[in-house]
Order: C-alpha cells, then sequence, then structure tokens
C-alpha cells in the first residue's frame, strides 16, 4: 500500500478547511480543533485516495471498518473533556487516527482493536508517523484492559447496545465513558460519568451511525 509522509502545504490547507466545516458544525473546542488540524488524516489513506481524506466522511479502512467521520471523532473527543495526562482507554483502534487525536491532546492513550489485520498495521505504523507512544492492543474490548485499569475516560467507537459492565468498573470514580448506544441502525451518543461514591448518570447528545462493537476477537 503506497502512502505518502509528506504533510506539505497543501495537506494542511485541506486540513484547515476541515477545520472550519467542523467548527461550522458545531465543535468548540479549541483544543479539539487544534487536534484536527495537527493530525495528518491523509497518512490514514492510500496516496490515490488523498482527495478524501479531508473530506468531512467516513472512509473504508479495510476488513470491513471505517475510520470515522472528522466531525464524529471531533464531537466524541469533545465530550470527553480530554485532559494532559489523562489515562484514556479507546475500544475500536480502526485506523488508529481517533487515538492520535487523543495522544495529540497530551492523553496517555491505551486503544484495542479485535480484527488482528488492522491490530497489526496500526501498531506498526503509529511509531513511523510520530505516535508511538500510544499503546495498541489485539482483543476484546468488552473484557478493557484490567491490568491497565482504572482510567480516567474511556472512548468506545463501535455501537453498543447497553454500557459494557467491565468497562464501567475499569473506570476511576470522577471519570467519565462516551459511547454510541443502540441496538438498531442509529445510535445516540451518550455520556456516562462514574460519581465520585462509584454511582453512574448518564446524558444523551444527539444519532450517530456506527458499526457494531462485536464478541470476542478476530484472527482476520
Ligand atoms: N476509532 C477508529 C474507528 C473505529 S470503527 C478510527 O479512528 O479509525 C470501529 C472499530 O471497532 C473497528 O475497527 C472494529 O473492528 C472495532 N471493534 C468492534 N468490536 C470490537 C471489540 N469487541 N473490541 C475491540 N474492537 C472492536
Amino acid at each position: 500500500m503506497a502512502i505518502t509522509l509528506e504533510d506539505n502545504y497543501r495537506h494542511k490547507g485541506m486540513r484547515r478547511k476541515l477545520v472550519e466545516i467542523i467548527r461550522s458544525k458545531g465543535i468548540t473546542s479549541k483544543e479539539v480543533l487544534a487536534a484536527i488540524d495537527a493530525v495528518p488524516r491523509h497518512f490514514f489513506f492510500e496516496s490515490t485516495f488523498l482527495e478524501f481524506a479531508y473530506d468531512d466522511k467516513p472512509f473504508p479502512i479495510g476488513a470491513g471498518q471505517t475510520i470515522s467521520q472528522p466531525f464524529t471523532v471531533a464531537f466524541q473527543t469533545q465530550l470527553l473533556k480530554v485532559e494532559k495526562g489523562d489515562r484514556i482507554l479507546e475500544i475500536g483502534t480502526g485506523s488508529g487516527y481517533q487515538a492520535c487525536i487523543l495522544a495529540q491532546m497530551g492523553a496517555r492513550v491505551f486503544t484495542i482493536e479485535r480484527h488482528k489485520s488492522l491490530f497489526k498495521k496500526v501498531k506498526e505504523f503509529l511509531p513511523k508517523i510520530g505516535y508511538g507512544s500510544i499503546k495498541v492492543f489485539y482483543g476484546d474490548g468488552f473484557a478493557g484492559l484490567p491490568t491497565f485499569a482504572p482510567f480516567d475516560k474511556i472512548l468506545i467507537t463501535a455501537a453498543v447496545s447497553h454500557v459494557p459492565k467491565i468497562l464501567a468498573e475499569q473506570l476511576k470514580p470522577g471519570g467519565l465513558m462516551v459511547l454510541p448506544m443502540g441496538a438498531d441502525d442509529v445510535q445516540i451518543m451518550t455520556v456516562v460519568h462514574k460519581t465520585a461514591d462509584g454511582e453512574f448518570t448518564t446524558e444523551k447528545h444527539g444519532a450517530f451511525r456506527f458499526v457494531p462493537m462485536l464478541p470476542d476477537k478476530s484472527e482476520e
């Protein structure tokens, strides 16, 4: 696969336009917009698909999976209220783009992918583009990462029908989890807060479409 690891004025210009589109759609966090402006999304695309890298659209990345729409990445990231040094667990590494956005904002990122092929690709690729600090794991996100828990934040980037109990347990009191919730075609973006005494409260933030979070890992 031919990927251009060059980030020239043309790419930067395309990215600036994307940032303006996302801002016009309602993203207000300066830190989130700065991260979208900083991470070269075209690094995640074959060079023949460069034109698509800065559209505000999802795109296929193989194994039947997609790199999320930039607006969706920005929206989930804004809800996560990322602070420097946060330990964040992402479920559904996919292309690795969302993980880079979190790392760019100063978070310590742990990410899990159930597809072996995607996992391998991302694990090798991230150090080459300057995001070698992201810890990439192959496994079933429903199990979380007990060895590295608890986390300040958990971000699920695949559709779930309920709040996964094990993940809720791996969240720090005072922490929050962002997840697209719904068993049908459309999910409601949901924020779950874990209070200091371990109770949970939820907020809902509009409709989105995600690929489903599937049980178990895949050898594919
Ligand atoms: N965050 C990604 C996009 C995610 S698409 C990006 O920035 O590109 C959703 C991803 O979740 C897919 O790669 C899919 O394989 C993965 N996934 C689905 N179920 C999973 C599970 N149980 N554990 C880990 N990953 C899972």
